[in-house]
Formats: C-alpha cells, structure tokens, sequence
C-alpha cells in the first residue's frame, strides 16, 4: 500500500518516497521561461528539486484586433491549421472562378445559336 495518497492532476511527486511536491519559491529567468524549487512535502525526506516552465511556441494566436507580434514561432499545428484554410481558401476561389468561365461559355453558346438563328432567318426570306 502506498504511503501517499496518489498526486492531483499536474501535481509533481517525490521520486524518493512518493509524497507530493510543493513549490517553495519560484523566479521569472526570462519572460518566457519560470523557475522553481520544489521540495518533498514529507519532512523527514524534505528533497527538493528545481523545475522550470516556460512558453516554446504560439499555439493559436490573440484575438485581439490590435495585439502586437508575439516572439515565439508558431507551433506545427499552428502551421499546419493555417496551410489547411489557405489551401481551403483556393478551393473556394478556384470553384468561383470555374463557374464565372462555365456562365461565360453558356452565354456564348447562347449568342452563338441566336445568330445562328437569324442567319437562317435571313436565307429563308
Ligand atoms: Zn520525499
């Protein structure tokens, strides 16, 4: 049987005795980047441990109208979601421009048979 009981969500553990870890103290290395000392909640092992936390890449960009450029690279599903509407985009563009050349030819088909129709008129009288 374990000693403690198991971490919550996100919650660090002892890899000594399993006990969950709280954070003593924590500092902002960089605006991007987040240290911490992390320390057993069990007194009588009391190891600690630092970590960090830090922002890697842009996930999905700010929704604000006026939000400046962010530093960080945008993630490879970012990529990947922008590439998907651009390439959805073409579609959307290419069927438009395929049925503005599709009534282009109707309507000249259609001017093609009416003179046709009236070159015949004009032989017949
Ligand atoms: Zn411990």
């Amino acid at each position: 049987m374990a000693l403690f009981k198991k971490p919550k969500k996100g919650q660090f553990w002892c890899c000594f005795c399993g006990a969950p870890l709280v954070c003593r103290t924590s500092w902002f290395a960089h605006v991007f980047l987040r240290q911490q000392v992390y320390q057993c909640h069990f007194a009588p092992c009391s190891a600690s441990f630092y970590a960090r936390t830090e922002l890697t890449h842009l996930a999905s960009p700010s929704g604000l109208p006026n939000a400046p450029a962010c530093e960080l690279p945008p993630s490879n599903n970012h990529l990947r979601k922008m590439a998907q509407k651009v390439y959805e985009n073409n579609l959307v563009i290419r069927e438009e421009q395929l049925s503005l050349l599709r009534d282009e030819i109707d309507e000249d088909q259609q001017q093609q048979q009416q003179q046709q129709q009236h070159v015949r008129e004009d032989l017949a009288s």
